[in-house]
């Protein structure tokens, strides 16, 4: 075995761009994420997802809606 490969592995927390914190175990610390598992849209639906980028969503769909 050899020692030092291994980063420390100490409990953290992440900060998610919801507000949404998660406490984990992690390598880094006090990391900082735009989605998680409680916004992702894999969990949240698309459609919230798309109210959060209604911006983007209504130019897409004035540009393709000609
Ligand atoms: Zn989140």
């Amino acid at each position: 075995m050899k020692n030092g490969i291994h980063p420390e592995y100490k409990q953290t927390t992440i900060s998610c761009a919801c507000g949404t914190v998660i406490e984990t175990g992690s390598t880094k610390e006090n990391l900082k994420i735009e989605v998680c598992s409680s916004c992702h849209p894999f969990y949240t639906g698309v459609k919230s997802r798309m109210s959060d980028k209604g911006g983007r969503v209504e130019r897409f769909k004035k540009k393709y809606d000609k």
